[in-house]
């Protein structure tokens, strides 16, 4: 496998981190996961556009414009030849010398991507899956795709410990998204889900959801879910770029739509499915 690293595509076995990385000692960095269907790269702009957008949030500079990115990442998929799978890329603050200040602007931003594995699941994507609450205690700028992900890593593995699919935090009272994905709850035929600010990261699959909600002509609301009133609502989903539209079936043991995916979230799965590329049409 060739991995891009900086300007040079270089074979998996030759890349190193050096110890005094940034990202490697002080998760100062930012990242994306990009899907690829049938060859054919989605939504690339969308995601470039927010690793830039994460990177200035915390002033890192990218070490090369979105256009050249682009060439870059379109290049490592060729070579690579990744054909239904994804794309992992990071930029970190530099190596320097160990030191919570930042090191001067002669140090470049480290950047790094590969081809990871990624398979639609399918079967899940039927089922359903089961999921958990959590308090939400990371900190106020989820916003910014940040490598610091420790309450999300071990948000993830509590409900892998308890079987489950998913953990979905709640901050103040309010449902803000799970752990690696965004949250969506269904009433009256109505999507709600979180208002894109700094208490949840803005997905480009939630995006795009909104955008397959108004092709199927199903009404969306974006504001605060409490989660008092989770059992309010008959359905509920999530979202990322690796699961798509994934639909809840349990959360912390109470049954939705019955124990099975609603029909609402059945008919956005359906419309998102449209916004793939052609091929992946069902
Ligand atoms: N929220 C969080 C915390 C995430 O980690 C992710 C996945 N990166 C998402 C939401 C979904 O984002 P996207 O649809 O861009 O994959």
């Amino acid at each position: 496998m060739k991995i891009l690293m900086n300007t040079k595509l270089i074979d998996r076995g030759q890349a190193k981190v050096d110890i005094e990385d940034r990202g490697y000692q002080f998760g100062d960095g930012v990242y994306e996961v990009i899907r690829v269907y049938e060859g054919e790269i989605f939504t690339m702009d969308e995601h470039l556009q927010r690793l830039e957008r994460s990177a200035g949030e915390i002033k890192i500079s990218l070490p090369y414009s979105l256009t050249e990115l682009k060439d870059r990442i379109r290049e490592l998929v060729s070579v690579n030849q990744v054909w239904d799978g994804g794309i992992y890329m990071q930029v970190t603050r530099g190596v320097s010398p160990r030191n919570h200040l930042f090191p001067g602007s002669d140090i470049p931003a480290q950047l790094v991507a590969y081809p990871i594995p990624s398979k639609r699941p399918e079967e899940l994507q039927k089922t359903g899956v089961e999921v958990i609450t959590a308090e939400d205690m990371r900190w106020k700028r989820c916003d910014i795709k940040s490598l610091n992900l420790l309450w999300n890593v071990m948000a993830k593995q509590e409900a892998a410990d308890a079987g489950k699919f998913e953990t979905i935090f709640v901050r103040d009272g309010i449902v803000t998204e799970g752990s690696s994905t965004n949250f969506y709850a269904v009433k009256d035929g109505t999507v709600y889900t979180h208002p894109s600010n700094h208490f949840i990261l803005n997905g480009i699959t939630r995006l795009k959801i909104l955008e397959a909600c108004r092709n199927a002509g199903v009404n969306t609301v974006e504001r605060e879910i409490q989660a008092s009133e989770l059992d309010q609502y008959e359905e509920a989903f999530i979202s990322s770029t690796t699961i798509e539209v994934m639909p809840i079936v349990k959360i912390d043991g109470k049954s939705y739509s019955k124990g099975k995916p609603g029909p609402v979230t059945l008919s956005i799965q359906k419309a998102f499915r449209d916004l793939l590329p052609d091929r992946k049409k069902d």
